[in-house]
Formats: C-alpha cells, sequence, structure tokens
C-alpha cells in the first residue's frame, strides 16, 4: 500500500531501526511483533549507509519481515551521500523485489571518516534520482523536515525554501524531526503554508526515558528544550524510572496537543522499545480514533 493511499483524519506511526549486526532478526521479532501489534498506519525503519554486501542490507530485511509476517505497511529509510549512483539502483531493485513501496529518501549526516563519492549531495537529487530511475508508481516518497530548521542551514526560512524544491522534486509526505515545543512546529507548519507545500506534514516525537538519550539527541540534531521540559530532566534524571514516567507524560502531553491542533499525522520515534510505545499508544488511541472517525 502506498503511504499517499492511507487517509485518515489522523495517522500513527513508528519509527524503529534495524537490529545491530550481532543480533538476528529472529532474536528480536517479539520487539517488532509488539509494535507491530500497536496497528500504526505504517513503520519507518532507518538506515545505516555503508555494509559489504547491499543485498543483506538490514532495512530491507526488516522491512521484507514488518509486510509479510507483521502485515504492517513499511517504509524504508534510504540515504544518498555516502553512496554512488549505481549502489543506490541495485538498493531501489532490491526494495522493489522485496515488496517495498514506500521509501524515506534522505541525504544522511556527514561521516567525518567517510570521503563521499559526490553522487548526490541533497536528498532532492535522491528523489529526482527515484523518480527518474523506476516506473511511476513503483515506490511513494516521503522525505524528512525539520521544525526549528537543519541545523546546517542559516535561517529556518531558507531550509523551507529547500525544503519545498525537495518536496516539488516528488514527496507525498513529510516527516519532522523531533521537537519538545509544539509552539515551534505550528510556527513551522505556518511558513510551509506560506511556502505552498501542500503535502501531509507527520510530527515526529521522541519520548524521552534516559539521560544519555537526551544528551545524544540535542547534540545531533539541536532540538531546543523549552523550561518545562529541562526542569524535568533536572528533577529526575537521577531516578530511571521516573524519568522514564516523566518522559511518558511528556511526549502524551504533547501528542494530545498537536491532536486537538489537527495535525495529519503522529510519527513516534519508537527506539524499538514496545514497552514505552505501548504506554504512549495506550494513553492516545481514544483521541486518534475521534479524529478517524469524523
Ligand atoms: P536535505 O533535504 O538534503 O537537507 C540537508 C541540508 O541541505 C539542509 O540544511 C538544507 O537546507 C540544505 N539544502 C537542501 N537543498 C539545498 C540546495 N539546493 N542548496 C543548498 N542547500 C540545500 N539519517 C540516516 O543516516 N539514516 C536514517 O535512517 C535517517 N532517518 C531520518 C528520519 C527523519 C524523520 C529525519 C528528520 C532525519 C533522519 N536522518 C537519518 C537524518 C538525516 O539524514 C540528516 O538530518 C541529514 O543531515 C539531512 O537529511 P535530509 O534528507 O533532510 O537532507
Amino acid at each position: 500500500m502506498k503511504i499517499r493511499d492511507i487517509s485518515k483524519g489522523a495517522s500513527f506511526s513508528l519509527e524503529v531501526f534495524p537490529p545491530k549486526k550481532s543480533y538476528s532478526l529472529q532474536s528480536v521479532s517479539k520487539t517488532f511483533g509488539r509494535l507491530a501489534a500497536l496497528e500504526p498506519d505504517f513503520i519507518s525503519v532507518t538506515y545505516g549507509a555503508g555494509g559489504s554486501n547491499i543485498r543483506q542490507n538490514k532495512t530491507v530485511e526488516l522491512c521484507r519481515k514488518l509486510k509479510q509476517e507483521y502485515k504492517v505497511e513499511p517504509v524504508a529509510h534510504l540515504t544518498c551521500f555516502n553512496s554512488r549512483k549505481d549502489e543506490v539502483l541495485t538498493m531501489l531493485e532490491l526494495m522493489k523485489e522485496q515488496g517495498i513501496e514506500n521509501i524515506l529518501a534522505l541525504r544522511g549526516d556527514r561521516n567525518p571518516d567517510i570521503t563521499p563519492p559526490g553522487d548526490f549531495h541533497y536528498a532532492y537529487e535522491l528523489i529526482d534520482f527515484i523518480r527518474t530511475h523506476t516506473k511511476e508508481g513503483d515506490f511513494d516518497i516521503c522525505a524528512a523536515c525539520y521544525p526549528e530548521g537543519h541545523p546546517e542551514c542559516d535561517s529556518l526560512k531558507e531550509d523551507i525554501r529547500h525544503l519545498k524544491q525537495k518536496v516539488d522534486a516528488g514527496v507525498s509526505l513529510l516527516i519532522s524531526q523531533l521537537f519538545f515545543d509544539n509552539e515551534d512546529f505550528y510556527h513551522f507548519l505556518e511558513l510551509c503554508d506560506v511556502a505552498g507545500i501542500e503535502v501531509p506534514i507527520h510530527a515526529g516525537i521522541m519520548p524521552v526515558t534516559n539521560k544519555s538519550q537526551i544528551e545524544r539527541m540535542v547534540s545531533t540534531c539541536g532540538a531546543s528544550l523549552p523550561g518545562k521540559f529541562s526542569r524535568m530532566m533536572a528533577r529526575y534524571e537521577n531516578n530511571p524510572q521516573a524519568l522514564l514516567d516523566a518522559g511518558i507524560s511528556y511526549a502524551t502531553e504533547q501528542i494530545v496537543d498537536l491532536l486537538a491542533s489537527g495535525v495529519s499525522g503522529i510519527h513516534l520515534y519508537a527506539m524499538n522499545k514496545p514497552e514505552i510505545a505501548e504506554k504512549i499508544k495506550g494513553n492516545i488511541a481514544s483521541l486518534i480514533d475521534v479524529h478517524n472517525q469524523e
């Protein structure tokens, strides 16, 4: 099923990552089974560039498993910055063979240890490449967006100009970077509207449930932390259970406000932790039902 055909008042989706090399997919089946049981509209699977054997790519393997065994629509992430065109082409063929119909097309982050081949510089080039090297209808394409602006871009307005170019290359859906202040997201939606970006924009929500996670998140994605969030972290950071409860409450509160404001979808960064996703889905299930019955 194509992402554009999931027409609901409010969509609910999850993001997971493939297990590390040392784990087989079989060994983490229970995790993905529990996440699939939450009946998300789709599950997106992250992509780590590199790996010597493209045909054994774990993102593709997990997507195939989600679709065939768990009957959940997968969205395969695909990055381009550190890849050659022939590698991307092989990956697209593999995805098609495995029945994947939706791709989240990304540039990927710069890696100081890898010299990029220079075939792709931006995500819109990947989107263009997918469009020109596959048949119409093979893939629906999603892309990333940044409510506070991408960290490498000088201003949010300039980032949105680039975003418009990316969407015009052929994007059906945008999924946002995580954020902790809903006002940032609403402001971003207004600017996208003014820029003529008309595709649905799903809000990326990350339940923060441990201290190291927040430090990593802030350094890599630059999300700003509202006072309310910082106070919660400072008060409970040394008590894992209290921090877990507070993090779930914070994410739930964000989602309730986003749904009440009419967002088109919530994309939960589930981090392969079914117990957290289950609690959040339990907290908001009746709200999502309300939107889907309207
Ligand atoms: P782009 O859209 O190409 O933007 C990157 C930068 O280039 C921005 O600053 C933009 O303003 C600028 N830019 C764009 N077009 C132009 C232009 N024409 N001229 C000048 N500047 C331009 N990373 C992974 O490695 N694997 C994953 O699975 C993964 N999943 C992600 C999922 C989501 C929902 C999000 C939000 C991010 C994800 N990332 C992932 C991280 C992502 O790869 C990085 O944020 C990366 O730095 C940017 O990717 P992009 O596709 O948004 O890039």
